[in-house]
């Protein structure tokens, strides 16, 4: 994925809210997502540009509104359709007049799931999450043997991903507290947040037909933000002996724009290992990888409660974190892991990292750890105190790359709120607010 005139700070564009150097969506960025406006009956697939949509195929730059059939693009094409963007939206550019018709006001639009997704796995490549939540449960063992030398995973219900906006009924399940005799079957009180970054594939490998570590990043689209939902209450009681399952799979919410790799490109770091830890078996190991398979990705976690939404409050960050400073295992390294016994991947599938705790205490992705397993509760501004969430609360994860010389991008949001045990699930026009 090499840095090119796409990148290029200076590259301004005329849609002018693009030119906002706060802003998520300038011209070197470029995600794709999935939108509707009133009255359409099916998903369009669009590309921010500062607060506008453009529509891929109003602008005559597709044949339909199937994201799959771009995620499935060569890498090759992938770069001539991002170089037809830039050039199309850039400033005193020749642009094609249909563009300027092709543009929807983000304000108008609803997101959806950026595509279809066939299949969720879920990855654990954040090291210190590891280790903090290991040493809860095993204080003098925290991390497992196999951590250093397996991308731990599990495989998720892609049926319950939800795209930002969408509300989520807290789960009921089995819960066995260590002084019970008996489970009983009763709402989770140890509702917890995982910040973490979503992977989507692009093209897929046939069954049988493991991707090798250097052509890995070509199966990847790109990352979106994702929180995983998690029932600590529901899993300390079933994780054992097969792991996560109904403590994880009642919902996971992702952001409805796919950052991709190419637009990532500036903001790639060294891939590294603390001295004295184990090197990768060499299937899991190039140059290359060493070169620059970690991506500089910062993360944010935002808790709004619903007494400061009464209250006119914005949400508080309780958390910071890094994807290259959090995660153990590489993008690339999770698509070669996963295939190297022969499973199929296809086009659309998503895989999440895991949480993504920094070294800090205070840079933790779950509540788990931000408040030592529940044990300390975080101050809110407002008074208020949390360990896990409330009914009514709202989370929002941000994210963004900055690096000198080059131009600020950003991931958009990831929010959902809370709903209380019981209530009736949320029609479907309650997905997606606009961004
Ligand atoms: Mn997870």
């Amino acid at each position: 994925m090499p840095i090119d005139d796409t990148h290029d700070p200076a590259l301004e564009s005329w849609v002018e809210s693009a030119n906002d150097p706060t802003g998520d969506f300038p011209i070197q960025n470029l995600p794709f997502g999935r939108f509707r406006e009133a009255g359409d009956e099916d998903w369009r697939i669009g590309v921010a540009i500062g607060d506008q949509v453009l529509d891929l195929r109003a602008a005559g730059l597709v044949r339909s509104h199937d994201m799959t059939s771009v995620m499935r693009l060569e890498p090759a094409a992938r770069r001539e359709l991002r170089q037809a963007l830039s050039k199309g939206l850039a400033k005193g550019s020749d642009t094609p007049s249909r563009w300027r018709d092709a543009l929807v006001p983000m304000a108008r639009v609803r997101m959806g799931l950026p595509c279809r997704i066939g299949d969720y796995t879920d990855f654990y490549v954040g090291i210190h999450h590891a280790t903090a939540v290991g040493r809860l449960f095993r204080p003098d063992n925290p991390l497992l043997p196999n951590y250093k030398w397996v991308p731990i995973g599990y495989h998720g219900r892609a049926s319950t991903v939800n795209v930002s906006g969408q509300p989520f009924v807290r789960p009921s399940g089995q819960i066995k507290g260590p002084n019970d005799e008996r489970p009983r079957l009763a709402p989770s009180q140890r509702l917890d947040i995982e910040l973490e970054v979503g992977i989507f594939i692009g093209r897929g490998n046939a069954q049988g037909q493991p991707i090798a570590i250097d052509e890995a990043e070509d199966h990847v689209f790109g990352l979106a933000l994702f929180n995983d939902w998690s029932a600590r209450d529901i899993q300390t009681w079933e994780y054992q002996p097969l792991g996560p399952f109904l403590s994880k799979s009642f919902a996971s919410t992702v952001s409805p724009w796919i950052v991709t790799l190419e637009a990532l490109a500036p903001f790639r770091r060294p891939f590294t290992r603390p001295a004295g830890d184990p090197e990768p078996l060499p299937y899991l190991d190039s140059p290359q990888l060493r070169k620059s398979g970690a991506l500089d990705v910062q993360l944010e976690v935002w808790l709004q409660t619903e007494a400061m939404r009464k209250a006119g409050l914005a949400g508080e960050r309780i958390s910071v974190s890094n994807f290259a400073e959090a995660a153990y295992w590489t993008v690339g390294q999770l698509v070669t892991h996963h295939t190297v016994n022969g499973c199929a991947l296809d086009s659309g599938d998503l895989f999440g990292s895991g949480t993504l705790s920094g070294p800090q205490p205070q840079q933790a992705g779950s509540l788990l750890e931000l408040t030592e397993g529940g044990k300390r509760p975080i101050a809110l501004s407002n008074g208020e105190q949390r360990t896990f969430l409330h009914d009514g609360d709202r989370v929002r994860l941000s994210a963004h790359c900055q690096r000198s010389g080059f131009r600020r991008i950003g991931f958009g949001v990831c929010e959902a709120t809370v709903l209380p045990a019981g209530t009736p699930p949320p029609r479907d026009d309650a997905q997606a607010v606009p961004p």
